[in-house]
This record gives structure tokens, sequence and C-alpha cells, in this order.
């Protein structure tokens, strides 16, 4: 299970109303793209829908439940941060099972869970790694883990690419939409870069100025773009 509805969800900061309005359905087991420029409220949106910032109005329906007012953790749904947000003294393991220690699972479900996660990402034999010890690619594999061991009903994912180099993202972007056709889970997927947008999504979301544009499939975005801003974005030749 993994349907997000948003209902008019608004966020204002201060006096900048950042995202005015927006209605948005993403079903189960989607790959869901939001696309668009710097600013935009991308990150904004996908915060309101993990949690970590309050709406200013609206709905956030969570597998058909409000979750409007569920804390992070609550709503079944893991942020993959950027890679680079592991902690530095922990092996790839206790990564992995940080989650877990939280949540205080007995040891050994853990332990089976951090072997599944580490089998499916290729990890098996890095777990007593330090993340210093590992290559790009690896650390955000081990982010996504961390993601992973928690079954979540969504996978929500901030540009978790871009500090990576040109080669390395080309590779890691194959490894999640992978990973999306083996786990099956709604994943939503944050970037500025129409490539990736066009390449890894069921459906796109393109953003302006906290409104959505346009949604579609990469290929309706292409073929159909509503306007210039849309077609300009995804360089389609309107
Ligand atoms: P994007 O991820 O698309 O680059 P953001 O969602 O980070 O865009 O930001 C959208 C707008 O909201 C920007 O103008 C940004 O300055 C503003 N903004 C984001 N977070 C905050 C905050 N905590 N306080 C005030 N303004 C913010
Ligand atoms: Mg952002």
């Amino acid at each position: 299970m993994g349907s997000i509805v948003l209902k008019k969800v608004s966020k204002v900061f201060g006096e900048a109303k950042v995202i005015p309005s927006i209605d948005l359905d993403i079903n189960d087991g989607e790959f869901v793209v939001f696309v668009g420029p710097s600013g935009c409220g991308k990150s904004t949106l996908l915060r309101l829908i993990a949690g970590l910032e309050d709406v200013s109005g609206g709905q956030i329906l969570i597998d058909g439940k409000d979750g409007t007012n569920l804390a992070p953790a609550a709503r079944g749904l893991a942020m993959v941060f950027q890679s680079y947000a592991l902690y530095p003294h922990m092996s790839v393991r206790k990564n992995i099972a940080f989650p877990l220690k939280m949540a205080n699972m007995p040891q050994a479900e853990i332990d089976k869970k951090v072997a599944d996660a580490a089998r499916v990402l290729n990890l098996t034999d890095y777990l007593e790694r330090k993340p210093r010890q590992l290559s790009g690619g690896q650390r955000q594999r081990v982010a996504i883990g961390r993601a992973i061991v928690r079954q979540p009903a969504a996978f929500l994912f901030d540009e978790p690419l871009s500090n990576l180099d040109a080669a390395l993202r080309v590779n890691m972007r194959l490894e999640i939409s992978e990973l999306h056709q083996q786990l099956k889970t709604t994943m939503i997927y944050v970037t500025h870069d129409q490539v990736e947008a066009m390449t890894m999504a069921d459906k796109i979301v393109v953003l302006n100025r906290g409104n959505v544009e346009q949604v579609g499939s990469p290929l309706e975005l292409y073929r159909n773009p509503r306007n210039l801003f849309v077609a300009g974005f995804i360089g389609s030749p309107k």
C-alpha cells in the first residue's frame, strides 16, 4: 500500500506563499518525479508529505487515511537523504540498522532485515566497513538501505544523486529504477534534472513557483506540453 493524495495543500513561510494550493493523486506503486527549477517548491512539497513541515492548509491522505497531522514516523514513509547523512563512525551494518534500533526491534529481527536489504542492494560484502571506506555509489546505497529496512509505504527521495559525479549518477539512476521494479513500492523522486525525470518516471509532476503546471507520463508531456514552460523544461519541440 502506498497511495498518497494531496487536497488543496498549501504552505506559507512568513509572507511567502511558497505553495498556493496543490491537488495531486499518487497511486500505489507509482514512480513519481517532481521536477522544476530551483526554488519552485519541490523540497517543500516533499517535506510536507513526509511530515517534516506542517501544511498551512489542505489535507494529505496516505492510503486513504488522513495523515495531515501525523508525526513523520507515523506516516509509514521513508525519506532517503543524500549519502552524506550517514553516520561516519558507524559501520554500514549499524547505519542500516539504525532506524530499527531506534524502534526497539529485537536484534535477531534487525539482523535479518539488514541482511535482506544488503542482499537487494549488493552490500553484503561491505557491512563491516565504515562509510569512508565505500565509493559514492555504495554510500548512496547504504542511505537507501536505511529506508528499505523500514518497509515503508513509499520512499521519498530529494535529489539523492546531486553530489555524485555524472557517470555514477547514470548508474545510480538505473539502480533506483531497478529497485523500484523489484520492490514495487511507491517512490516520489525530486529532481531539477529533466533527463532524470524523463528516464525514471511513470508520472512527472512539473512544478513552477509552487504550482503544478502539468502532470503526465514522460511521453504525454513530451508530445503534449500544456504550455511553453513545460515545453521548455521538458525540452519538447513546441
Ligand atoms: P526547491 O526544492 O524546488 O529548490 P524549495 O522547496 O527548497 O525549492 O523552496 C521553495 C521556496 O520556499 C524558496 O523560495 C525557498 O527560499 C522557500 N523556503 C523553503 N524553505 C523555507 C523556510 N524554512 N523558510 C522560509 N522560506 C523557505
Ligand atoms: Mg530542493
